[in-house]
């Protein structure tokens, strides 16, 4: 077998089989692999006459079949898969070969497998792919962590393959270890948030104006040509204007209402726990998914609880789907924002020294995410890097203090006609909580010395305290 692929794929489902047509067609020869011969096959059959393919059965073939030092891209479901293949590919490497893992793996899972790795004198590259199976092959965002050393080789390829905005492209070094995972993670988190609003969004257009799901998608359409153009907002107006073949009837109102999610939306709350940073937006769209999907809970509430509410009277709807639009995008800044100060608070705890400017710059194509917006987040940590609040960057407090008085309105309404709005309130809520002079958090701090003892810090002077209450029950 000679040596001649400069990269390799190993795990041909969906996503492997479209990045390693992706890698051929731009040039590259690459080895392909899979557990099962049928995939690799079936790859050569279909795109075989597409780029210069290495076809292999074996693991041990496949590896002899790449240029040292080696690049294996490990693209299996995640998780025990991902360990099995690592173990199978390392009697077979030599010290300098960079293994890829471009599955969603969870970062710690990263953490632990590049230490191992690179105690054998390895490179282990944990990535994040973004865009699904068509990113894949026709540019995804990419997210790659591990050493700067494997990067200087591995990130031209990984460069050329990605999507690119204004001829720069949506990959860059993220930073060591976890760094990779971890980035992918929030940007999914933050796709929960996004999807959440947009349907907060649609929810609040359907109840107030009882419009039709198509009417409201050409809203959508309208609106993706405005601030809020993106990905996610231009297929909700397509899927919103989409027909049921079978009934005729709009394909929103035949889709039972329970999300289901994969658990990286999950993932990123808990890491928001751990690391105490208030991601409120992508919270409140996990939890809402959990809640759609809290089937007996659901008909327990719908059989028992009353509404007392009041059905939005709307007059002037032009002027309501405005509210609604500057609502999306004050919460949408949000969300981001809170997104991004958790990338800044694990960078900080595990000295990965990311660049948040270049995170929202690889953003920008690719992803499920990509946002024109983004450009300007890039812009905001360009003017400071150390921003350590995105909504207190010049431009997004005017964007977001323009829309102020409209998205207070919108939650208000909601409240009111009993519509749910959790993402919404919640990041009302956290944009007047974090702007506060004063905080209701001194009364928690008393309560906790109080019963507890805790102590309490003073606003007049330095020091812990503790209060002896016992005279005052
Ligand atoms: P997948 O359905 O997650 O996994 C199937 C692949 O894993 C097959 O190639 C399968 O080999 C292999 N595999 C499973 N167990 C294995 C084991 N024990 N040893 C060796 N190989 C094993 O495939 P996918 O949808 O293409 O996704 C691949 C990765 O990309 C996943 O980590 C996924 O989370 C991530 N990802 C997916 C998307 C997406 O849109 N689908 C987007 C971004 C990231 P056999 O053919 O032999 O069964």
């Amino acid at each position: 077998m000679t040596a001649r692929a400069q990269i390799g794929v190993t795990g041909l489902a969906v996503m492997g089989r479209n990045l390693a047509r992706n890698f051929a067609r731009h040039g590259y020869t690459v080895a392909v692999h899979n557990r099962s011969f049928a995939k690799t096959q079936s790859l050569m059959d279909e795109a075989g006459d597409e780029g210069d393919f290495v076809p292999s059965e074996s693991m041990a073939d496949f590896v002899a079949s790449l240029e040292r030092p080696r690049k294996v891209v490990i693209m299996v479901k995640a998780g025990a898969a991902t360990d099995a293949v690592i173990d199978e590919l390392l009697p077979l490497l030599e010290e300098g070969d960079i293994v890829v893992d471009a599955g969603n793996a969870h970062f710690p899972d990263t953490i632990r497998r590049e230490e191992a790795l690179r105690a054998r004198g390895l490179h282990f590259v944990g990535t994040g792919v973004s865009g699904g199976e068509e990113g894949a092959l026709l540019g995804p965002s990419i997210m790659p962590g591990g050493t700067r050393e494997s990067y200087a080789s591995l990130g031209p390829i990984l460069e050329a393959i990605s999507a690119k905005v204004d001829g720069t492209p949506c990959c860059t070094y993220v930073g060591p270890g976890g760094a990779g995972h971890f980035v992918k993670m929030v940007h999914n988190g933050i796709e929960y948030a996004d999807m959440q609003l947009i349907a907060e969004a649609y929810d609040l257009l359907k109840q107030g104006l009882g419009a039709s799901a198509a009417e409201i998608g050409q809203i959508f359409a309208e609106w993706n040509t405005g601030d809020l153009e993106s990905f996610l907002i231009e297929i909700t107006a397509d899927v919103l204007q989409h027909v049921d073949a079978e009934t005729g009837a709009a394909f929103v109102d035949i889709v039972l209402d329970q999300a289901e999610q994969k658990g990286t939306g999950r993932w990123t709350v808990q890491n928001g726990l751990d690391l105490g940073v208030p991601i409120t937006g992508i919270a409140e769209a996990t939890f809402a998914r959990a809640l759609s999907g809290s089937v007996p809970q659901r008909e327990a509430g719908r059989a028992a609880l009353p509404a007392h509410a009041t059905a939005l009277e709307i007059t002037d709807r032009e002027a309501f789907v405005e509210d609604v639009r500057r609502a999306l995008y004050a919460s949408k800044v949000v969300a981001y924002s809170q997104g991004f100060d958790q990338i800044a608070a694990a960078s900080a705890e595990n000295d990965w020294d990311i660049d948040r400017g270049a995170m929202a710059r690889i953003w920008r194509g690719g992803c499920i995410i990509r946002a024109r917006f983004l450009n300007r987040i890039t812009e905001a940590y360009e003017r400071d890097p150390q921003l350590s609040l995105l909504l207190a960057d010049p431009y997004f407090t005017d964007a977001v203090g323009e829309g102020l008085a409209a998205w207070r309105r919108v939650v208000a309404q909601a409240a009111t006609a009993g519509i749910p709005a959790p993402a919404f309130s919640s990041s009302l809520s956290y944009y007047d909580g974090v702007r506060a002079e004063r905080l209701p958090a001194a009364l928690i701090q008393a309560q906790r010395d109080f019963f507890g003892a805790h102590t309490y810090r003073r606003t007049d002077r330095d020091g812990s305290f503790h209060t002896l209450w016992s005279g005052d029950r």
